[in-house]
């Protein structure tokens, strides 16, 4: 049978490798671009989850495809969840991953290990007409007082996670085993799983 097309509502094409990694065993997974979609979308809500619903309802309008987007970034409980919603723009201008790692670590400076975070990843996936399911993964772990790692992107040089590696030192394989954004995938395919169930009864 012919998989369904779903449209990721993104142009990081990290982002676009993960999902296609999570979710390509059911899904003929393209990016934003591919679907045609060529402008930014504003990210102005408050919340991860806020930011995802806008995006995902953009371009489900857009295209007309069902849509997954995932709004993500790092919660640091000693900066009370900074940078949270603003964690690939911290530094000022968007998407420089160095500035925004230098800028973590001096924020922190003084304080001592263990500096707790999380990443969280929001993902909403959104239907043709509209339909909106919303969920949320998250993944703890702690902010290094230095980079480790060449891996990855992002936060990940500096975020040590609860197996003594920093997201920077494992593999992509490794990191959907426990990434806040696979967590999010499996409830997503927990809930299609469970959808397809119901429409076959
Ligand atoms: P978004 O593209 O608006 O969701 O921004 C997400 C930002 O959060 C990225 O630019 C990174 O700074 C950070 N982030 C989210 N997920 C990860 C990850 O898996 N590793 C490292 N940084 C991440």
């Amino acid at each position: 049978m012919q998989k369904k097309t779903l449209v990721v509502a993104s142009a990081n094409p990290n982002k676009i490798r993960e999902f296609s990694r999570l979710l390509g065993d059911t899904y003929n997974v393209i990016s934003m671009r591919e679907a045609g979609v060529l402008e930014e979308i504003e990210e102005n809500g408050t919340t991860f989850e806020e930011n995802a619903r806008i995006k995902a309802r953009a371009v489900m309008e857009k295209t007309g495809l069902p849509v997954l987007a995932d709004d993500s970034g790092l919660e640091v409980d000693a900066l009370d969840g900074a940078p949270g919603v603003y964690s690939a723009r911290f530094c000022g201008h968007h998407g420089d991953d160095d500035a925004n790692n230098r800028l973590l670590l001096k924020k922190l400076q003084g304080i001592p290990s263990p500096r707790t975070a999380r990443y969280v990843a929001a993902l909403a996936y959104c239907l043709p007409g509209g339909e909106m399911h919303v969920f949320r993964g998250t993944c703890e772990g702690e902010i290094l007082h230095e980079p480790r790692g060449t891996g990855g992107f992002g936060y990940d040089p500096l975020f040590l996670c609860n197996n003594g590696q920093t997201m920077a030192e494992i593999s992509l394989t490794e990191k959907n085993r426990f990434s806040h954004r696979a967590m999010a995938s499996r409830m997503l395919l927990d809930f299609l799983g469970e959808e397809k169930n119901r429409a076959q009864q």
